[in-house]
């Protein structure tokens, strides 16, 4: 099924609110996702408070129902959220998220989430695709299109107590921790803070009220979270968690102030996991490749096994499935745990952290200080054109893979004996990622410098 260009990146379709994300194309991909799904199928919708969603839910909703689907509406939920209602009450076909997660405001996107809850497979994207480009839309009928579509109310209460079943609320009450939220004036607002309080948790809210202009940009990272570890500092919290636009991340800030990357918090869950919650999947964990390879280290001895993926929830959720394992996660702060659900899930994640640090009874900063010291620097280069980046790829790789481990399944990864580099392009903007950890400042700043002074003289052709 060649020759149509993308619309899904790694998670969905995302674009610039009225200017690529227009109505036009939001009511030609809602009937390409009505007409793929077949007439009668029954879809849970759920959308974000992002700027844009309002007209785009009534166009996906709209869409749907001309192509004869039976439209069941959530409202404003976390991606998770819709996720874990579609996996455990069952008779959904599929669900239909609206929201660009972690992507700046004016953003959005849609994604399709199939009936076991996990996101569509690819393959299954480049059929919807082949729909939008043909417009072999199905046009139902008058007297078959359904009466009105149906409001559900509980989706975020379900979700909340489908996380709770899964740690001991009593032990983690007894502890009397505090919290910070920041959930970016978004959909996590509506439940992060819930589950804490039936934890037993003092919550401080940080941006916990729904906004299309947030007060901060929706990706929790260092740069954007410069308040939330101010209110950890000054109010002496246990930690902080920040949530992105859609709540499937969680990041944490601990006692002394320092975001957390998510690969170093997952890397204490799945200790937690192995140790404490007698979880019969295999010993083994998958990951993307923009983890850092601490995780080996350090999973090795408690005899864990890493699986790499390319970098995408997706990938990783059906890796998970099809090799069995007992957790996956990406450094971004996206954390699956199989016995809740196979996606994302920031509450989730946040549940465990509580409930291990529970059993440790010692302050995060401490956990995160027993691991090995790396020091990682994330940044990006803009392309002009997406088709520079396999030029890049193959010169990283030639120049310093040489003689060293090489992970090539997404971009290029180099491993050596104290650091790593990896270089790919991002699914969602013409832009290659670029990420190298090392065992100190210098060292990294010094191949950081090197790695980026071959890709600017590759771009220079
Ligand atoms: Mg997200």
């Amino acid at each position: 099924m060649k020759g149509y260009p993308r619309l899904f990146g790694t998670d969905g379709v995302r674009g610039v609110v009225n200017e690529w994300l227009i109505p036009e194309r939001v009511l030609r991909l809602s009937l390409a996702i009505g007409t793929y799904l077949g007439e009668g199928s029954r879809v849970l919708v759920g959308r974000d408070a992002r700027a844009g969603n309002s007209f785009i839910t009534n166009i996906v909703i709209g869409g749907l129902v001309a192509t004869g689907i039976k439209v069941y509406y959530a409202g404003y939920v976390p991606t998770p959220a819709l996720q874990y209602y579609i996996k455990s009450l069952g008779g959904f076909d599929a669900g239909v998220m609206i929201t660009a997660s972690h992507n700046p405001p004016e953003y959005s996107g849609i994604k399709v989430i199939a009936s076991d809850g996990v996101e569509l497979p690819h393959e299954e994207e480049r059929v919807i695709e082949k729909i939008y480009y043909e417009e072999s839309f199905r046009r139902v009928p008058w007297s078959k299109l359904s009466k009105d579509y149906e409001v559900v109310t509980d989706v975020n209460e379900h979700y909340v107590d489908g996380v709770l079943q899964h740690v001991d609320r009593d032990r983690i009450a007894s502890k009397g921790f505090k919290v910070v939220v920041d959930a970016a004036n978004n959909v996590a607002s509506l439940t992060t803070p819930r589950l804490l309080k039936k934890l037993g948790v003092k919550v401080v809210g940080l941006n916990t009220e729904l906004s299309p202009v947030p007060n901060r940009y929706p990706e929790p990272v260092p740069e954007n979270l410069a308040d939330a570890v101010e209110v950890v500092k000054s109010l002496g919290a246990d930690f902080g968690v920040a949530h992105d636009g859609d709540g499937d991340r969680a990041i944490y800030i601990d006692d002394l102030g320092r975001v957390i990357s998510g690969d170093r918090t997952a890397v204490l869950l799945c200790k937690h996991i192995v140790s404490n919650k007698n979880v019969k999947a295999p010993k083994r964990v998958v990951t993307a490749v923009s983890s850092s390879t601490i995780i080996e280290d350090v999973l090795r001895e408690y005899g864990v096994e890493v699986v790499w993926t390319k970098v995408g929830s997706i990938t990783i959720a059906r890796t998970m499935m099809r090799v069995g394992a007992l957790a996956g996660f990406e450094e971004n702060g996206g954390f699956m745990y199989p016995p809740h659900q196979y996606v994302r899930d920031g509450a989730m994640s946040l549940a465990l952290m509580l409930e291990f640090l529970s059993y440790e009874g010692r302050k995060l900063s401490e956990l995160i200080n027993e691991l090995p010291r790396r020091y990682i620097i994330k940044t990006k280069v803009p392309l002009r054109r997406r088709e520079e980046a396999t030029k890049v790829i193959e010169e990283v790789k030639k120049v310093f893979g040489a003689g060293k481990r090489v992970i090539d399944i997404d971009g290029v990864k180099v491993i050596g004996k104290d650091f790593w580099v990896l270089v790919r392009p991002s699914g969602t903007e013409p832009i290659l990622r670029v990420f190298v950890e090392a065992s100190d400042e210098e060292s990294t700043k010094k191949l950081l410098n090197e790695v980026l002074t071959l890709i600017k003289g590759v771009l220079s052709g």
